[in-house]
């Protein structure tokens, strides 16, 4: 029996003991066919998970912001132009990582607790009519304020505008928790990483890459040496890994996703709904509201909580932290001070969800803010027992 508690912070999440045990592995020689025991159905079940058709799977040592590098330098060569919005923390670190690799970023400003705006993002794309932007970048689930954006709706403005660019989704915080439809949405780049809806520690990037995406490789020339896709393919396509991999954690990718499809992934999506939903309740019940500004806008893997004017989120994470060692998320950039976020995603049960909800009351008690203790566990508690499928929580 550990002590820890759970954590609910957007990421890393916490880590089942099947998932933990499966990273425990003994040492592997890469070259031997041993490893190709591991890697393939690790990489058949991402593509599952991605709902891939054609393209490749890659899995690099690495986290999420190393999956966006792979993703752009890969592709796209210095100079190129790209088209994206900024409406948070997580959407802002990847434009600052196009612009370091000298990309002309075409950046739609976007209030933070917005989502990709579809109609900018369409008359963008209409008035190039030279078809100079090469890719569009989207955040499918804006970490930092708790918003998913309409990646299908992209794909619309795209086709409707008759734009041949590249879409690239950043899928870090939402794929493995929330529903993700490469090949319906049209994704020619989603990346995902190991420690959010797979449940794993960090230090794996994993991406889905469309045919259109592997194509602009060979022109791409933007370098890249330990990230280039062409080693990778290269060396999968015999078994292998073009350096060392990590093994354990690969294995443990396995397991992820054997654990994820025993549930049902469609199981897996509408927990995550359904503790989303949850937490919305406490938090309406604590009157407060969500940073996402409208239902259709709030993420099934986080909400971003906005205090009360005079109120500051990082006391309170602070506190969970010293005084209940539990981990919440803080604001961000724009939103810092002004949000706390509650990471409700990967291995998370009813009873896990009731006890970060109940210790976010203590210390808005203690903080002396006008919340009434229980009001927002008893919300959540009503919705919770009268909802949903609760196998799930027993077998956990
Ligand atoms: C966590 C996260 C990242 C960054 O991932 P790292 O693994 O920390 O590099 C990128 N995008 C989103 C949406 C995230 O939630």
């Amino acid at each position: 029996m550990s002590a820890q508690n759970p954590v609910f912070i957007p990421g890393p999440t916490n880590i089942p003991e099947e998932i933990r045990k499966a990273c425990d592995m003994p040492t592997l020689d890469h070259r031997s066919p041993k490893f190709a025991k591991v890697f393939k159905p690790a990489v058949a079940g991402v593509r599952r998970v991605l709902q891939m058709e054609a393209g490749e799977v890659i899995v690099l040592p690495s986290t999420g912001t190393g999956g966006w590098e792979a993703a752009v330098t890969n592709t796209l060569s210095a100079g190129d132009k790209v088209l994206t919005a900024r409406f948070g923390m997580f959407s802002h670190r990847w434009i600052d990582l196009c612009q370091r690799h000298g990309l002309d970023v075409q950046i739609i400003e976007t209030p933070w607790g917005q989502g990709a705006p579809l109609e900018a993002i369409e008359a963008a794309l209409r008035a190039d009519s030279a078809h100079e932007i090469k890719a569009v970048l989207a955040t499918h689930n804006e970490t930092a304020t708790g918003v998913r954006s309409d990646i299908a709706g992209i794909r619309r403005a795209l086709d409707a505008a008759g734009h041949p660019a590249m879409l690239f989704v950043d899928g870090v915080s939402s794929i493995g928790s929330m529903p993700f439809d490469m090949a319906g949405w049209g994704v020619d780049v989603a990346v995902a990483g190991s420690q959010k809806g797979f449940m794993l520690p960090a230090g794996l990037a994993i991406l889905g890459v469309s045919p259109k995406a592997l194509a602009a490789m060979e022109h791409a020339t933007l370098p890249r040496t330990f990230f280039d896709f062409r080693d990778m393919t290269q060396a999968y396509a015999t078994g292998g890994f073009p350096y060392t991999p990590p093994a354990g954690l690969i294995a443990g990718l396995a397991a992820s996703i054997e654990m994820l499809e025993e549930e049902g992934l469609e199981n897996v999506y509408a927990r995550h709904a359904r503790f989303a939903e949850a937490t919305r309740r406490a938090v309406a019940a604590w009157g407060m509201r969500p940073c996402a500004a409208t239902p259709e806008l709030y993420s099934d893997t986080v909400t971003a909580v906005v205090v009360p004017e005079g109120c500051n989120g990082t006391d309170l994470v602070q506190l969970a932290a010293s005084k209940y060692g539990m981990a919440f998320g803080v604001g961000l950039g724009e939103v810092a001070g002004k949000v706390f976020r509650i990471g409700h995603l990967g291995m998370l049960t009813d009873a896990m969800l009731l006890s970060g909800l109940a210790v976010a009351e203590m210390c808005m008690a203690d903080l002396g803010w006008d919340v009434r203790l229980g009001s927002g566990v008893a919300a959540a508690q009503e919705f919770l027992r009268t909802s949903g499928n609760h196998a799930i929580a027993q077998a956990a």
